[in-house]
Order: C-alpha cells, then structure tokens, then sequence
C-alpha cells in the first residue's frame, strides 16, 4: 500500500522534515554521490504563496546528510518580468542560506531545456529544464494551495515551473489538466513533500495563510496530492486532476487505498477560490463560454490588485461568449467586440492590464 506521512513541525523544521522522509519510506532513496534536484514552488509572484525557505533548507540539509554528491535547488518562476523576479528573490534572500549549504541554485530559465514535439496532450513544442531530466533524484516540494483552475496546486503541478516561460501559458491553451498529465509521466520526482506549515486558501498566490504546521510525504505524488486535499477538506476522487493522474498510472489517488502515517488527518476545510470571488465580489457577474484557463487566471490577477478600486460589474472572456453592451471583455477571442466593447487585449491579457481595465471602464 502505498505510504503518506503527516508529520507536525514544532520549532525547528529540520528534525521535522527527516522524521518525515523516515516514517514516509524515503531513507535510501538518495544513492551515494547521487545528483539530487530540490524543487520548491518558488513562483516569482508572492513569497508567502511560495514554499518556505526553512522547508527548502531542510530539504536540501536531509539530501546531503543521505549522502548526495550535489544538491541544486532549481526553479523557473511564473513569467512576470525579470524585474519583478529579481525582487521577489532578493526579498527571500535564499542565496546566503544555500551557501551556507553549499547548495546551488539553478534558474530554469537561464539554463538548458530539452524539447520535446508532438507528445500527446501537450503543446506541439515544449522544452523541459535538462536538470529535471538528469537528476538522480528530484525533491518536489510544492506548498499547500488551493487553485481555480486544478482545484489544489500541490506535487503534480509544481513540475510546471521546469517548462520554458512561453510552455507555461501553452499549457492553459492546449488544456491546463492533461497537459499537467503528461508532464508528469516525463519528470517523475521519487520524493514528494507539501509544506504545509502555512497552506494558502482562497487564491493561489494572494489568498489567506492557514497555518496547519505540518509535512505531507511520500514517494508516490498523487498519494501525496490526494492527502494534501483531503488536509484541505476536498475528497480527492472529486479533484479531476487527481483522477486524470491516476488513471494515467502516475500513483493511486483514494484515501482508502493509501497509509497514512505519522499525525492523524484531520481536515481544515480551505476556502476554494471561486467562493472567495463571489465573498469578495458579489455583485460581480462573469459570462465565460469557452475561455482556457489563462484568461480566468488573468481575471483573479485583475480582480486582486483592482481590489477596491474596482468599478465594473460584468466582465466577458471565452470566444463563444456573446458580452452585453457595458461589459468588460477580455483577450483576443473576444477580439470582435473591441470596437464596441472597453477591453483588454492580449492572451491571455496580463493580470495588471485586466486590473486597470477593470478600475477604469466603467467609470
Ligand atoms: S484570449 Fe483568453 S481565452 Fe482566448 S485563448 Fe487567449 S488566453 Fe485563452
């Protein structure tokens, strides 16, 4: 049966996490000398929707004390400008903390991609960072989120940040969940833990944290994701990615066919994220036929930094959406209506682009 530690972090996060890798089953995944990849959800946009920096430390300190040769923390962050990446990284301030590991940090971005063409459900090109591929073993260490596209952003789709920058937002295109899928039956980390020592709720990057103070493990990531939404009060058969995953072979997803050891599971229900746009704009209304999941996201972007400035009240995306006269319309599939409509172009359009629209036009 496949096994899922849940391990409670009290002070230190190191005895923490290698009590985690213990009761998970990992010990002796590591070889001696081996080449181990640490990959966090460093996403370039909020630190506290990012894995902690205690948790990748711990990581990368368990790694080396198992015997790797090398440990690289590698990453490639949401595509929102270098500027803005540098600052996110700065504000962090990992770089002195891995050298004190003697661990290196890899930009994907800045390195190598293998291509690959023409695999099913994925975008005709893509290219993979050549370390993910190489690595004798990947750490994949995503936080707990929630996510309004998969629901929950945990261990399947944290091997996104391992596509080149343009590969991300094809992934929306060509369908975010299989092409999530299929990435995973190429990059297969053998180690797979949640930070969920502060989870987030009600948006991905800019929700609220939830701190639970625990390490969700295990070696097979669906079993690891499945108990990750089950923490987050979601039954797993009801998280279509999961179901996708499973049935792709990638790891088993029921509850029931899964061990968990360690702490109990005890749920704290997370608001999801569609629950949080209707608290936060209840009058807003959204008329969305056929739009791919980066105009949605583009919309979250928008909705969360307009904030309060906010003065439309109906937005349109989706080319087969037909908007009312008044209505915000975003992305180039609407791109019919832009003589008459006030609206956003791009696709996706950017989050801060939607944010000014949606402050603007209906004034
Ligand atoms: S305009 Fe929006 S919905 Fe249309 S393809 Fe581009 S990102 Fe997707």
């Amino acid at each position: 049966m496949t096994r899922v530690s849940i391990t409670a972090v009290k002070e230190d996060v190191q005895p923490a996490f290698a009590r985690a890798m213990e009761r998970a089953g990992c010990d002796g995944i590591i070889a001696h000398g081996a080449r181990a990849l640490v990959k966090p959800n460093w996403n370039g946009v909020a630190i506290a929707g990012s894995t902690s920096l205690p948790v990748v430390a711990a990581a990368c300190q368990w790694a080396t004390e198992q015997g790797a040769g090398e440990v690289i923390v590698g990453e490639g962050c949401v595509p929102v400008g270098k500027q803005r990446i540098e600052d996110y990284y700065s504000q962090m301030g990992y770089r002195e903390r891995l050298r004190k590991l003697g661990v290196r940090f890899v930009n994907f971005d800045e390195d190598e991609h293998v291509i690959f063409c023409d695999q099913p459900d994925l975008p005709p090109e893509v290219g993979i960072a050549g370390l993910a591929l190489d690595a004798d073993v990947i750490v994949n260490l995503p936080l707990l989120k929630v996510h309004s596209c998969c629901l929950a952003t945990l261990c399947l789709k944290n091997l996104k940040g391992c596509l080149r920058p343009q590969d991300k937002m094809e992934f929306h295109r060509v369908g975010l969940l299989p092409a999530i899928v299929a990435l995973n039956r190429i990059v297969r980390p053998q180690i797979n833990v949640i930070d969920a020592i502060n989870g987030m709720e009600g948006e991905h990057n800019n929700g609220s944290l939830v701190p639970l103070n625990l390490l969700i493990a295990g070696r097979d990531p669906v079993a690891v994701d499945a108990v990750g939404c089950a923490q987050m009060g979601m039954a797993p058969e009801e998280v279509p990615l999961l179901r996708m995953a499973a049935e792709a072979g990638l790891g088993v997803h029921r509850i029931e066919d899964i061990e968990t050891v360690g702490e109990p599971l005890i749920p704290r229900r997370f608001e999801r994220v569609q629950e949080r746009l209707k608290r936060l704009c209840p009058d807003l209304q959204i008329l969305n036929d056929g739009a791919c999941s980066a105009c949605e996201a583009a919309l979250m972007d928008g909705l969360y930094v307009a904030g309060g400035s906010r003065t439309v009240a109906s937005v349109a995306m989706g080319k087969h959406s037909a908007p009312a006269p008044r209505t915000l319309v975003l992305g180039k599939c609407l791109q019919d209506y832009w003589p008459s409509h006030a609206h956003v172009k791009g696709c996706p359009p950017s989050g801060h682009a939607v944010a000014k629209a949606l402050s603007k036009a209906g004034e």
